[in-house]
């Protein structure tokens, strides 16, 4: 029996233990409630080094958009792509996620990427949801297009297509490669929407660039991750000496 049949077998309203979170505070028992009705769940996967305003707004418009009931940030512990670069602590990336988000009822966070050992594959992580979810709570799958444009090379792909409905977001003026259009039509068991957000003007690279050259970042992330990037003196040009590329 796999385990999402196994979750849709239990009773409509067990509780779940209150101790520690299995995926985030707020969206535990999602699907729980009603079980007639199917729920939707957002899964912001990002590195987030830092997460932005266009992050914020990119959750906040697939909500809209969607009809998602919650989006749940997951940072990604040890993104595979990115071991020849230097990467922010993922305790701080889950930290300035969890400030990002704070007072939204429809945002959460999860530290099940950053808690999992070992390199960070989706498709461990959309198998973890799928375990704990029923079977009415779809997850959907938010993440850059370009991100979404390689996922044809990314362990256990086909999976991931069963797994999650995929969200591929753009920023204006940077529309989808021919290569992206391509490798996604090459295989049409993923199911893919496409979004472009106007707040992803916004990026990680621009931010950390800012702050290395002692520009101002206001009004780009929240004052609250602002304060924290300052106070742990993240992607200053000290912070990054040393550093091979
Ligand atoms: P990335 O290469 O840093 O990001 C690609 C582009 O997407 C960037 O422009 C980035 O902008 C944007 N982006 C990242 N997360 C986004 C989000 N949630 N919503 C909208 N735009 C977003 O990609 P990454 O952040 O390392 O990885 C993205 C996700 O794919 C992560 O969950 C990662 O674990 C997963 N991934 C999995 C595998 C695998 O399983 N083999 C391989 C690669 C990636 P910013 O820089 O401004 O965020």
């Amino acid at each position: 029996m796999s385990a999402r049949e196994g979750q849709d077998a239990r009773p409509a309203k067990e509780p779940r233990a209150a101790a520690r979170p299995a995926v985030c505070a707020r969206f535990d028992d999602l699907g729980l409630d009603d079980p007639a009705r199917t729920y939707r769940l957002g899964i912001m996967g990002g590195t987030f080094d830092p997460v932005h305003i266009g992050h914020l707004a990119c959750a906040e418009q697939a909500r809209d958009e969607l009809g998602l009931d919650g989006v749940v940030f997951i940072p990604a512990g040890v993104p595979v792509y990115k071991k020849d670069q230097r990467v922010t602590p993922a305790a701080q990336r889950l930290e300035m996620c969890r400030l990002a988000v704070a007072g939204n009822p429809a945002f959460d966070v999860s530290s099940i990427e950053v808690d999992r050992a070992g390199d960070t594959y989706t498709v461990d992580t959309l198998r973890q949801l799928r375990a704990h979810y029923p079977g009415n709570v779809e997850l959907w799958f938010i993440t850059g297009a370009d991100a979404v444009g390689s996922i044809v090379k990314w362990r256990d792909s086909a999976q991931i297509a069963h797994l999650a409905k995929l969200v591929a977001v753009t920023r204006p003026g940077w529309p989808i490669s021919e290569e992206t259009r391509h490798a996604l039509r090459e295989r049409s068991d993923f199911q893919v929407t496409f979004l472009e957000v106007t707040g992803m003007a916004v990026s990680s690279s621009d931010l950390r660039a800012r702050v290395a050259a002692g520009r101002t970042i206001r009004y780009l992330t929240k004052g609250s991750v602002i304060r924290y990037i300052e106070s742990h003196r993240l992607y200053r040009n000290d912070e990054r000496e040393g550093e091979g590329a």
